[in-house]
C-alpha cells in the first residue's frame, strides 16, 4: 500500500525545537509517509506519519525561540488546511516545586493548563517598562479543548494502570530500547542534582561532578536512587525570550505567576495558533544546568504526547460548499 497521502490528510502538527527532541518524535510514529509538495514560500522541511489513527506533520525549528517559532507554525497552516491541533513538544528547565503529582524532577513531564488568569503559558518577560514597575500585556490563547480532555482522559488511564502496564513506559520503550540511541535512556537518579538556590556553579564548561561543586549544598528528595517512574505535572508554563540558569530568579518568576517550568517556543506558537505544551524536564534553570538529561527528557515528552495523540477522537470530514477552496474553512477548525 502507498504511504503517500494529500497534504489534507493531515490533522495534527507535532514541532519539536531541537534535533533530540524530532530524533524522538520521529521514533514514536507508526508509520513514515512519503514527502508533498510545498510551495517555495515554505522553509520547513517535514516528516509525514501516523500515530494510530492520526496522520501526523512532525516539524523542527532552524532556531529555538519565539519568533523562529511563529514563522515555522504559520508555514505548517499554510501548507497543511486541515491541521486542527497543534503540539509543541520538547525539553524544559523545571521549577522544584511540589505539585499534586509529587515534586518536580528531571525526566518528569510538565503539560500546559490554564489555571488562574493564566490559560495554560505565560508570556513573563512581554509587557511595558513603567516607571518602577513592569506591566505584562498581551493575551495567549488557552489549549484546544480537544487536547485538555485527551491530557486528563491519559491522566486518569495511568491512575488506574497497573504500575508494570504503565502506558508511558510502552511508548518510551520505542526509545530506551534502541541501542543506538543510549543519548537518550535514564541517566540514572543519583545524576539527579538539585543545588540550594544560593549555592552558584563552581566552573562552567564543566559537569558538577567534574568541578567538584558541594554534594553538601544538594536538596535530597525521598526517592530512591533508581526511581525512573515519570510524572506528570499539569499546569501552567513560563515562556520568554530567555534561557533561564539563575535558580533565584526561577524561584522568583515561579513564586509570582505561579509556573512549573520555563521554555522559549510557547508565546511563539500561541501568538497565532492553539497548541497544547508538553516539556519533559531536563534542568532545574539554575547555573549548575547541563545536558546530560537533554536526551530522556526529549524521550519523556515525545512518549507522552504519542499517548496523547493515541486518544484523540476521530472527526468526520467537514462538508465543504466549494471543495476547490478550503484553506479559509481550515483556518477557522484550528479554533475549535
Ligand atoms: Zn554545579
Amino acid at each position: 500500500m502507498s504511504t503517500r497521502r494529500n497534504h489534507t490528510d493531515y490533522t495534527l502538527a507535532w514541532v519539536c525545537p531541537l534535533e533530540i527532541e524530532q530524533t524522538a518524535a520521529i521514533k514514536m510514529l507508526d508509520e513514515s509517509h512519503e514527502p508533498l509538495e510545498q510551495e517555495r514560500t515554505d522553509y520547513n522541511t517535514y516528516t509525514l506519519g501516523r500515530i494510530g489513527r492520526h496522520n501526523i506533520v512532525i516539524a523542527a525549528l532552524h532556531q529555538a525561540g519565539n519568533s523562529s517559532a511563529t514563522s515555522v507554525v504559520t508555514q505548517i497552516r499554510n501548507t497543511f488546511p486541515d491541521i486542527r491541533s497543534v503540539l509543541l513538544v520538547g525539553i524544559g528547565g523545571g521549577v522544584p516545586v511540589k505539585t499534586s503529582s509529587g515534586i518536580i524532577r528531571l525526566g518528569d513531564i510538565v503539560v500546559s493548563k490554564p489555571a488562574g488568569e493564566y490559560p495554560g503559558v505565560v508570556q513573563y518577560d512581554h509587557g511595558k517598562a513603567e516607571i518602577g514597575v513592569f506591566k505584562r500585556t498581551g493575551a495567549l490563547q488557552p489549549p484546544p479543548a480537544v487536547l485538555l480532555h485527551a491530557a486528563q482522559d491519559f491522566a486518569v488511564n495511568r491512575t488506574l494502570a497497573d504500575e508494570a502496564m504503565d502506558p508511558l513506559t510502552t511508548s518510551l520503550s520505542r526509545i530506551t530500547s534502541d541501542k543506538r540511541l543510549k543519548a537518550f535512556h535514564f541517566p540514572g537518579r543519583q545524576m539527579d542534582f538539585l543545588y540550594e538556590s544560593d549555592y552558584a556553579h563552581l566552573r562552567a564548561g564543566y559537569l558538577c561532578s567534574e568541578c567538584k561543586c558541594d554534594p553538601a549544598k544538594r536538596i535530597r528528595h525521598d526517592y530512591g536512587v533508581d526511581e525512573a517512574h515519570v510524572q506528570v505535572h499539569r499546569g501552567v508554563i513560563a515562556s520568554g525570550e530567555l534561557v533561564i540558569k539563575d535558580a533565584k530568579k526561577r524561584d522568583e518568576l515561579a513564586a509570582q505567576h505561579g509556573v512549573l517550568c520555563f521554555e522559549t517556543e510557547a508565546a511563539g506558537v500561541l501568538a497565532d495558533t492553539p497548541c497544547l505544551v508538553i516539556r519533559g524536564i531536563s534542568d532545574y534553570c539554575d547555573s549548575h544546568k547541563n545536558d546530560q538529561w537533554h536526551g530522556y527528557a526529549a524521550a519523556t515528552a515525545a512518549a507522552y504526547s504519542r499517548e496523547l495523540v493515541l486518544r484523540l477522537p476521530m472527526y468526520k470530514p467537514k462538508q465543504s460548499p466549494n471543495p476547490g477552496h478550503c484553506g479559509d474553512s481550515a483556518r477557522a477548525r484550528i479554533l475549535d
